[in-house]
């Protein structure tokens, strides 16, 4: 998957169309809403009530059982590290502190990363933009279909969403959606 077809597909599940060329590196953060951005995808973890808890002089809001999450490569990642990454593409071994309330919130301006050491590891995953998982297809097509009517299969395959997606993984998820006009002759 291209970064510009997951950009988009994390902004899409956000509900903020700013979010994707922020991701991308084409907008600074002055263009993204202020207010919290409660992600619609993957949720994971404990809603609890937010709270305050002290760390050494530091009153801190606790809310780290909540983890917004996007299934992307078979991985489950972490919705604000993977929007660091792609856009920032940190050096340094690090975690993401959301610093608002709200719960699931993604608003990258709501997070702040923490350094946890200055040494780069091999432990990260690397990313192969360019592959895809039938979970990840099933996802555009959801988009595709949710802002665009496509009539054919050529309208199918040359959508920019669907760009490099595998017609391998399209057309059994078009066929389990009763699709089949769309399915290549
Ligand atoms: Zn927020």
């Amino acid at each position: 998957m291209k970064k510009e077809t997951l950009a988009k597909r994390i902004a899409q599940k956000a509900g903020c169309p700013e979010l994707g060329p922020y991701i991308l590196g084409l907008t600074e953060k002055e263009t993204l809403p202020t207010h919290c951005l409660p992600w619609q995808g993957m949720r994971e973890g404990l809603v609890i009530r937010p709270r305050m808890v002290r760390v050494g002089f530091e009153l801190r809001m606790r809310t780290s059982a909540q983890v917004s999450r996007i299934r992307f490569q078979g991985q489950k990642h972490q919705v604000n590290r993977l929007i660091k990454i792609l856009r920032d593409d940190p050096q340094e071994k690090f975690r993401m502190r959301k610093i608002c309330p709200t719960p699931f919130c993604v608003n990258p301006l709501h997070w702040e990363m923490v350094v946890t050491t200055t040494v780069l590891t091999q432990e990260e995953p690397t990313m192969d933009l360019d592959e895809w998982t039938s979970q990840d297809v099933e996802e555009m097509l959801e988009i595709l279909f949710t802002e665009h009517n496509p009539k054919n299969w050529d309208e199918v395959i040359n959508a920019p969403l669907m760009h490099g997606a595998p017609p391998a993984l399209i057309v059994p998820i078009l066929k389990r959606w009763h699709k089949n006009h769309l399915c290549p002759n």
